[in-house]
């Protein structure tokens, strides 16, 4: 029997979306499939990111949508290095995982943001305006412990909470910011699950391990030691940089989650009955072990920031590009290092207007690293997981 005609029916307005995204050389390729020989730890039996040169091609969303090796991929380059058509195939696989931030999460208006300059405003004026009305209420309205005397900038020892008090300010701010990206990351990742899920179909030999197993396995054994990072890439000192760089900044940012985890709960604990003991008066003094190890988190940031950034900046660009995904994280978290570190700095120098005026920045800038992770490239942190997760799941290696 004659074989039956595929109709293939690209979508146009997704190419656009995806070299827009930071794909915009898939045009090159013409499927020499050197990429799939030179990636590392592309699998033998289903390799990338040739396959998904030719989906992105032929404007094959569905294909790539629920394409799981988009989210192996870690991105060191290797497979750019070596195209001999400049078609920068690692480009292509960062331009899909910036897609997916797009339309994983609810909210499409921020991800719209997100995804450009253009949106840089909005994203930086809800914090400023929610930040900047609560300091104008505590100044002018409630004239927290009489220290305001018709200034912004209260009278006496600096304080950071005596402008934005934990209690009533702070505190009930991230909480709601913590309900809002848990949820936003619960949609993503079912939104990630759903259309991944024909590897459902994979036949599996042997028993199934549980979900909670995989994810386990997946923490402690890739996320944690970066062990990819060793694998991908071709330079030995690129690997380096790429792997301490990444390392350095997640432990930095664990540090600091655990510091301020077990404040919140020393401060919320210490208001109970029974629990005063723990309670934690702000500002710490230096030789406070939360204090000593908060600072520890900071120098962890300042040394991944810095081997992360050089690492951008080196790129060739015929080989590989950065996009605005990747430049925004690295500048929202210079501007949440860079004002905490001032903060610091011009509270021990005794200067008040510069210490409230940067702190206040300080807020704004963790914000906005925050409220919007599920829509940003450190959104990677918790799909790819989830991706690597649901593949080891269903039993692919
Ligand atoms: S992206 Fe480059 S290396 Fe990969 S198949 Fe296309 S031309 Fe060949
Ligand atoms: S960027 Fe690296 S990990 Fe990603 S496909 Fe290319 S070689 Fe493989």
């Amino acid at each position: 029997m004659a074989a039956q005609p595929v109709r293939i029916e690209p979508d146009v307005q997704f190419i656009r979306e995806l070299r827009a995204a930071g794909g915009d050389t898939l045009k090159k390729c013409y499927q020499c499939a050197t990429c799939s020989v030179a990636c590392p730890i592309s699998p033998g039996d289903n390799p990338y990111p040739r396959k998904e040169m030719i989906w992105a091609q032929w404007g094959l969303k569905d294909k790539l949508v629920s394409d799981p090796d988009v989210w192996l991929c870690h991105n060191c380059g290797q497979c750019s290095d070596l195209c001999p058509r400049g078609a920068k195939p690692a480009d292509l696989m960062s331009a899909m995982r910036n897609m997916a931030y797009q339309n994983l999460a609810p909210c499409a208006r921020i991800a719209r943001w997100m995804s450009s300059p253009k949106g840089l405003l909005p994203l930086f004026a809800i914090p400023a305006v929610i930040f900047g009305v609560i300091w104008f209420l505590m100044a002018f309205v409630v004239n927290f412990k009489g220290l305001y005397n018709g200034s912004l900038f209260p009278a006496g020892r600096i304080v950071p909470g005596n402008v934005f008090y934990g209690d009533y300010t702070i505190d009930p701010v991230f909480i709601l910011v913590t309900i809002f990206i848990v949820a936003a990351f619960w949609k993503g990742v079912k939104n990630l699950i759903r259309a991944i899920a024909p590897e459902g179909s994979v036949m599996m030999l042997g028993k199934k391990k549980r979900l909670l197993v995989c994810l386990i396995e997946v923490i402690m054994l890739e996320v944690l030691p970066h062990s990819k990072f060793s694998e991908c890439g071709e330079e030995p000192k690129e690997k380096v940089i790429r792997k301490i760089g990444h390392m350095c900044l997640l432990f930095g940012f664990l540090v600091l989650a655990v510091v301020t985890g077990c404040f919140f709960m020393a401060h919320w604990g210490g208001r109970l009955p029974g629990l005063e003991f723990i309670y934690m008066e702000v500002p710490l003094p230096f030789t406070n072990p939360f204090k000593i190890l908060a600072q520890l988190g900071m120098v962890l940031m300042l040394v991944g920031l810095t081997l992360l950034t050089i690492r951008r900046k080196d790129l060739n660009p015929t080989k590989q590009t950065s996009s605005w995904y990747d430049w925004y994280l690295i500048g929202v978290i210079w501007a949440v290092w860079l004002t905490g570190t001032l903060t610091q700095f011009f509270r021990l120098a005794d200067w008040t207007v510069l210490t409230y005026t940067i702190y206040y920045l300080h807020l704004v800038t963790v914000f906005m690293l925050l409220a919007y992770l599920p829509w940003s490239k450190l959104g990677h942190l918790v799909y790819r997981t989830a991706a690597i997760t649901w593949i080891r799941y269903m039993g692919r290696k």
